[in-house]
This record gives structure tokens, sequence and C-alpha cells, in this order.
């Protein structure tokens, strides 16, 4: 696995650590010290390096990526993607035009194409009535009545809604899924449970308020349970952040593993 040097990854300054809001509301099932998070992020960038999500080349195809994503591998939304590219209807007006069985088809190969064309056209219809079909002029809305109104379209959830708020235009929001309850619940952080606004809430007042590192920060948790921390069997003797599961966490109980005693590389502690 290619390590990355600090410096190399965007946006992150070195003295972050510093800036955690002090005394920020937190997840009542368990706090962290102050910092814990970000010794989590160090420890996965150093394993795998900069991420830098989402490799898209317009910002309407990250937000028709994170819709085509909906239960199915990254490779077949990149194969509905292609086809819609091929065919022109990759923005929001060519959306709006197209007859809803055609784009079925074009994103077939994301599974579940009926569901996802409609969810596509309600969203493109959004665009047009609020925001007379215009990105920028959504994206210049307030995050947190951006959010609202996403989430009353049809088919854009919480983790929908802030990938496309994070992923298509920089704004400040932490996307969660099932790898931050699974990693985070393991480790004894978050109880586990898939609350999404607990956990998101809990996540963005524990580390620094900044595009940057939210961004890298859900990409690395992506990849870290995609590598190792897999739904049944977990991989911890090869994980970066076995140094970090602690003794009296669920799963370190539950299997006998005994975390490992020294300091995490490059850590800013
Ligand atoms: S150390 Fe184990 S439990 Fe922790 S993230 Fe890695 S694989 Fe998952």
């Amino acid at each position: 696995m290619r390590k990355a040097a600090r410096k190399d990854v965007p946006g992150i300054n070195k003295d972050v650590r510093k800036r955690v809001p002090r005394g920020a509301a937190r997840e009542a099932d368990a706090i962290p010290p102050s910092g814990e998070l970000l010794r989590y992020y160090e420890a996965m960038s150093g394993a795998l390096g900069p991420m830098r999500w989402w490799a898209a080349r317009t910002p309407f195809e990250v937000i028709v990526g994170a819709i085509l994503t909906q239960s199915t591998a990254w490779g077949n939304v990149e194969r509905a993607i292609a086809n819609l590219r091929s065919a022109r209807v990759l923005t929001p007006a060519a959306m709006f035009r197209v007859p809803t069985p055609r784009l079925a088809a074009l994103v077939r190969p994301s599974g579940y194409f009926r569901q996802k064309a409609k969810k596509l056209k309600a969203f493109v219809r959004f665009l047009e009535t609020e925001y007379r079909g215009s990105l920028e002029r959504m994206f210049l809305t307030p995050t947190s009545e951006l959010r609202e109104k996403l989430l009353s379209v049809h088919g854009i959830g919480p983790e929908t809604a802030d990938s496309i708020l994070l992923y298509a235009w920089n704004h400040p929001v932490f996307v969660v899924d099932a790898y931050t309850h699974r990693i985070f619940g393991r480790h004894g952080i978050t109880n586990g449970k898939p609350d999404y606004e607990r956990v998101r809430a809990f996540i963005e007042t524990s580390i620094p308020r900044q595009q940057e590192l939210f961004n890298e920060y859900h990409a690395l948790i992506v990849n870290t349970g995609k590598n190792w921390c897999r739904k049944s069997a977990p991989r911890c003797e090869e994980c970066p952040l076995r140094p970090l599961l602690p003794a009296n966490s669920p799963l370190a109980i539950s299997t006998g593993i005994v975390p490992l005693e020294t300091s995490l590389p490059g850590s800013l502690a």
C-alpha cells in the first residue's frame, strides 16, 4: 500500500488539532478525547495516502453518481455514466428533456434502473423548479437550507444529500456511511447503531469543520472498510487502525485481539 507524506494530504493543516472545538456537543454514548478522531485520520491517511475524491468531470456528474451508487458497486455506476455521456444526457437540461424510459435504459448497468431513472428525473425537476436549472444558483443556497431541500427530493436520503453537498460543491458536511458505523462501532467510539444524524453531528463537532478534511476522511473510511474492516471477517492484523482498537471495544472483547502498545506512525499526538 502506498505511503504518503503528510504534506501530500490536501488542505490539512499541521496545527489542525489545536482547532478542535472544545466542549462541542458529542455523541452521548461514548466520548473520545479531543483529537482522537484525528488520530484515526492520520493512521488511515498514512497507510492509504491522499484519496482526492470525487473523480468526476462536472458537479452534475457527481450528483448523478451519488444517486446511481445507491445499492451497487462503483464499477456499475461508471458504466451507466459512460452511457449517459455517450448519449449526451449528462447535463441537467438534457436529462430534464430525455424521456424516463430512455433514461432508465441508459442507467441500466447501475441496477434498480427504473427507480434510479425516476430519482434522477426528480432531481432535475427539482433543479428546474427551484433554481431554473442552475446548479450554481442551487449551490449558493446556505448549506443547512439546501440540505433540507435536497432531503425533500424523491430518492435523496441523508448520505446522498451529504455526498452531493460535499463532493459536488465543497459544502462542509460529513458523509456517514455503513463503513463509518462499522469502524467506529467496532472501536467503541459510537454505539454502532446506524443513527445517521447523531453520528454525523458527533463527527462534525469532533474534528475541524474543513471541507478538505471531511472529503478525505470519508474517502479513507470507505477504503479502510473495503480493505480491512470487512463485515464478517475484519482483517485487524493488517489494518492501520489496529493500534487504535481499544482493549475494551466490542470487537477486541469478542475476538480476543490484544491491541498493540505502539504509537501511531505520523500521529499528530
Ligand atoms: S482494526 Fe479491525 S475493527 Fe478496527 S478498523 Fe481495522 S479491521 Fe476494523
